[in-house]
């Protein structure tokens, strides 16, 4: 007697607060996973969830914080990601304050003219930057799969395209000739740290789900 395999639908929660961020995660995530086993909650579904406390010094660690948090707090697998741009003139910074850089409440054009203020008068070529992106899947108890992705930039005081959203108009990739704000949805997601990170994510979670079915 041949049995019938009926695919097990997963719920999974992807757990960021930035609407644009969760719209790239999610096109990133579903052009990787075209089959439908797989229904992605978002966030925004969710009101009264209690916002995570993020005061890790590490994307990994910020990371982890929030996947456990949101995961405990839903009882779904969840995928959280920290992200942020590093310049090498600033030391790194702003890291992990990426999205607090010029203050509370978040504001991109305030983060961006901090930004091209510290950097008044470094020469274009000592402007080398990179954006990074951590993601973590966890089921409340333990890490599933985590991955990291880069994309290697530099800084530009013209902002340029308005497209994405940060500090996408003044990342500048030389590669590609443009700013990733100039790019479409699809070719930023191609060489993007959160588009890399998030595909080996993926490759990850297949694996784990065959080992469920
Ligand atoms: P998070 O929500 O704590 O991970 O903050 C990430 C912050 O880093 C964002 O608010 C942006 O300022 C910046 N950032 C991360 N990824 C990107 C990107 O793809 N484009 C532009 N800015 C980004």
């Amino acid at each position: 007697m041949s049995a019938l395999k009926v695919k097990k639908m997963r719920e999974i929660l992807l757990a960021t607060g930035n609407p644009k961020k969760a719209r790239e995660m999610q096109e990133i995530l579903q052009a990787a996973e075209p089959s439908g086993t797989i229904r992605w909650r978002l966030l925004s579904e969710f009101p009264d969830a209690p916002e995570a406390v993020e005061d890790g010094t590490t994307f990994a660690a910020n990371a982890e914080m929030k996947a456990h948090h949101y995961a405990r707090w839903s009882g779904l697998w969840t995928i959280a990601d920290d992200s942020g741009l590093e310049v090498d003139a600033l030391g790194g910074e702003p890291g992990v304050f990426s999205a607090r850089f010029a203050g509370e409440p978040c504001n991109d054009a305030a983060n961006n003219a901090l930004l091209i203020q510290r950097l008044a008068g470094v020469p274009p070529e000592r402007r080398t930057a990179r954006f990074r992106c951590v993601v973590v899947l966890s089921d409340g108890r333990q890490v599933l799969a985590s991955a990291e992705g880069v994309v290697q930039g530099r800084i530009i005081d013209t902002p340029l395209g308005t497209n994405g959203f940060g500090y996408d108009p003044h990342f500048w990739v030389e590669e590609a000739g443009m700013t990733t704000a100039q790019m479409s949805p699809e070719r930023k997601h191609a060489i993007s740290h959160r588009g890399q990170a998030l595909r080996r994510l993926r490759e990850q979670l297949a694996r784990l789900l065959e080992e469920q079915a």
